[in-house]
């Protein structure tokens, strides 16, 4: 009887049964970027419900219930997208090396919630991770996805795959001891056949694209260089292996040959492209692959070294690659390469990576550019397109707005001023805004 008066009352009252309506929030743009690089709209309206963008309209106009935010008198443009970053593990390299004895996962997790929460606040919506510890970035990832906690939206690498004694060994440098402690160095590989073990078990641990090290690199420990270090038929193993799991390929690669070779195998990206020449740019024209600058990380790398911070083998390559990557940069514009915005963050300090935009524009690069690197083309390049990069109904609601206009000023992307992430307010007036989230 009970049971029956319940079905009932279910049936009776099926508005109980509906989901609450989603928030509205309407914004007031004084001059909206709504796709950078295009001439920017003046005085419009965007309306978020939930987490998406349901239109855009001209003028300022109201909606009833809804929140209104008033930002007359900022630009707003997309949330800024960074390619290039490891959210895992301390950015003061000195303390790094200092504490790292005594640092457990969990440390450097509780690290990489604060780290995320920090590029958040800083503008950046969107990161993809290129190299970290795999289990703990995808537990960040999926975490801040479910809406646990604030951070950008993380598409991750898990481990980049390298070969023995590559960029990417954790075993590098270290003694015998420590060398037999390191628990996961399934990434490695030597031989096409083993790449594509190691690109198998990057995506079987829940990797959304695959970073692989075609040569030699700053700060791991070990002497040899920056020229190509895996080999080409390495290179074409992991290529072709990621492309059976749909999933794309970004390679870290300073030498030249290295770079070329990267190329020529068919990745999506190249991340520093350090050291160029006349076939490089031929290479990024007929492949459509983008180049990954990272300006920031060589200058950061070589104070670390300058103030002590580096081991020897590491100095001695952070003093080779100086100076050339902005050569590199300059002359890619020059040559009309395809690039998206990224900053290697975690070589430099988390939360500063609107930093690179000075650095593009100094080597070349208009303003206006360098913010379509980090939407438009970045969420190109993430294959991201039709959710992101742009403000445009039916696209997810990442929102950011800077007081004065950046298209004439980029340092004023330094200082964002107002985030939105998936149609949630974390700042506001300069200030954080604490969501169910924090
Ligand atoms: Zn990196």
């Amino acid at each position: 009887m009970k049971l029956l008066a319940s079905l009932l009352l279910l049936a009776a009252a099926p508005t109980r049964a509906q989901a609450p309506a989603e928030p509205v929030t309407v914004i007031h743009a004084g001059t909206l970027l709504d796709e950078p690089g295009k001439a920017p709209r003046r005085n419009a309206t965007i309306i978020i419900r939930g987490k998406t963008i349901t239109e855009v309209r001209d003028g300022f106009a109201d909606v009833p219930g809804a929140r209104t935010v008033d930002l007359r008198d900022s630009t707003v443009l997309p949330g800024l997208i960074d390619m290039h970053v490891h959210l895992a593990g301390l950015d003061d390299r000195f303390q790094s090396r200092l504490q790292a004895a005594g640092r457990d996962n969990e440390d450097e997790a509780f690290t990489a919630l604060l780290n995320a929460r920090k590029t958040l606040l800083a503008g950046f919506t969107t990161v993809r991770d290129l190299g970290g510890d795999p289990r703990l970035v995808l537990s960040l990832r999926d975490a801040i996805a479910a809406g646990e906690f604030s951070g950008p939206t993380i598409v991750s690498a898990g481990r980049m795959v390298s070969v023995s004694g590559g960029h990417g060994d954790q075993r590098n440098g270290r003694n015998r001891d420590l060398a037999s402690l390191v628990p996961d160095h399934t990434n490695t590989c030597n031989g096409p056949d083993d790449c594509r073990r190691a690109t198998r078990e990057q995506i079987s641990a829940g990797a959304d694209v695959i970073k692989f090290a075609a040569t030699g690199g700053v700060l791991s420990n070990v002497p040899g260089g920056l020229k190509q270090q895996m080999m080409d038929d390495e290179m074409r193993a992991i290529v072709v292996t990621a492309r059976t799991f749909d999933r794309k390929v970004a390679a870290h690669a300073h030498g030249v040959d290295g770079v070329n070779a990267a190329l020529r195998a068919g990745v999506d990206s190249i991340e520093h492209g350090t050291f160029t020449n006349a076939e490089t740019f031929k290479l990024y024209r007929s492949t459509g692959a983008y180049y990954v600058p990272t300006l920031l990380a060589p200058a950061a790398a070589l104070a670390d070294g300058q103030r002590g911070a580096l081991t020897p083998a590491q100095y001695e390559k952070a003093r080779l690659a100086a100076g050339n990557a902005e050569k590199s940069f300059a002359e890619a514009i020059r040559q009309n390469v395809k690039i998206a915005f990224g900053t290697d963050t975690g070589v430099s300090p988390h939360g500063r990576n609107a930093e690179e935009f000075a650095l593009m524009v100094k080597n070349g690069m208009a303003p206006a550019a360098a913010i379509r690197s980090a939407t438009v083309d970045a969420a190109d390049l993430l294959g991201k397109g039709a959710s992101i990069g742009t403000i445009a109904a039916g696209k997810d609601a990442d929102i950011i707005a800077v007081r004065g206009d950046p298209t004439a000023d980029v340092r004023l992307l330094e200082h964002v001023d107002f985030v939105m992430k998936h149609g949630r307010v974390h700042k506001l007036g300069g200030a954080r805004q604490l969501t169910a989230s924090d």
